[in-house]
C-alpha cells in the first residue's frame, strides 16, 4: 500500500528533535512521498534543506501563505517569484484567503492570491489552496481563472456538500485530513456522497491530528487513520482508498 501525504509541514520546529523517526514511521505505514507547502520567506531555508536531505520523498512547493500577507507582502512575493524563475516546484502553495484570525489584510490577501494564480498559469503549476472563513471569496477568484487552466487542491477541506460540488466543478480536488475523524465536523457525511476520484489525503502535520491523537502533534504516519476513516465512510478497503488517492496526487503533481 502506497500513500502520499499531499500537505505536511515536516520542516516545522515541532519535528526538529525526531525527524528521522517521524520519516521512518511514515514509511513503515506506506507513506512514500511528502509534499511541503511553503509559508513565507522565513520558512523557506528549512523547507529547502529538508527537501535536499530527502530528495525523492520530500517535495517542495513555493508560495506565500495568506496568514503571512502583511505590510511587506510585495517583498515576500518578490522572493517567491525569484524562486519560481530559478527552479521547478511541485506546486504554488499554500496560497489563498484566511479571514479567520485577522481580516486587516483581506484586500492584500486577495491581491497576493491573484498574483500567485497568474504565476501558476505562467509556469503551468498546480496550486494548493488554503481557505478559512473565506470560501466564497476564494471560489469567486478561482472561477475568474478557471478558463486559463488553474487546477490543484483545496487543502484541509471541511465544507458543505454544496461547497464540495462547487470546488469539484472548478476542477479542483479536495484535500482530506484529520477533520474527517472529528464527529462534529460533519465531513464524513459530506464525503459519503463524493467520489474518491476527487479526493487526496493529507495530514497538515504538525496540525489537526486525527482521532485518536487529536490535540497532539500530527505526523505523516497518522495518514493511515485518515485513510481508514475514509475507507469506512466509502465502504471500500483501505487499499482502494490508498490506490485511488495516490493516483490522484500523482496526476496533480505529475508523479
Ligand atoms: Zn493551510
Ligand atoms: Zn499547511
Amino acid at each position: 500500500m502506497i500513500m502520499i501525504d499531499t500537505h505536511c509541514h515536516l520542516y516545522s520546529a515541532e519535528f526538529v528533535a525526531d525527524l528521522d523517526a517521524v520519516m521512518e514511521r511514515a514509511q513503515q505505514e506506506g507513506v512514500q512521498q511528502f509534499y511541503l507547502p511553503a509559508i513565507d520567506s522565513e520558512s523557506l531555508p528549512g523547507m529547502l534543506a529538508l527537501e535536499s536531505r530527502f530528495p525523492k520523498q520530500c517535495i517542495a512547493m513555493m508560495g506565500l501563505h495568506p496568514c503571512y500577507v502583511k505590510e511587506n507582502y510585495l517583498e515576500e512575493l518578490a522572493i517567491v517569484e525569484d524562486w519560481l524563475g530559478k527552479r521547478k516546484f511541485a506546486a504554488i502553495g499554500e496560497i489563498g484567503l484566511d479571514y479567520y484570525w485577522d481580516k486587516t489584510f483581506a484586500t492584500q490577501q486577495q491581491h497576493a492570491f491573484r498574483i500567485q494564480l497568474e504565476w501558476a498559469i505562467k509556469y503551468k503549476l498546480p496550486i494548493v489552496i488554503h481557505t478559512r472563513n473565506a470560501t466564497q471569496d476564494t471560489l469567486n477568484i478561482i472561477n475568474e481563472y478557471v478558463g486559463e487552466g488553474v487546477h490543484g487542491i483545496f487543502h484541509c477541506f471541511g465544507g458543505s456538500y454544496e461547497t464540495a460540488l462547487e470546488i469539484i466543478q472548478a476542477g479542483f480536488y479536495l484535500g482530506i485530513g484529520g477533520v474527517i475523524t472529528y464527529k462534529k465536523s460533519g465531513l464524513a457525511e459530506v464525503l459519503e456522497k463524493i467520489d474518491l476520484r476527487h479526493l487526496v489525503l493529507e495530514t497538515d502535520g504538525p496540525y489537526l491530528s486525527p482521532v485518536p491523537f487529536r490535540g497532539k502533534r500530527n505526523e505523516s504516519s497518522y495518514l493511515k487513520f485518515i485513510a481508514a476513516k475514509l475507507a469506512e465512510v466509502k465502504n471500500v478497503s483501505i487499499e482502494e482508498v490508498a490506490a485511488i488517492t495516490t493516483a490522484n496526487a500523482q496526476k496533480i503533481f505529475g508523479g
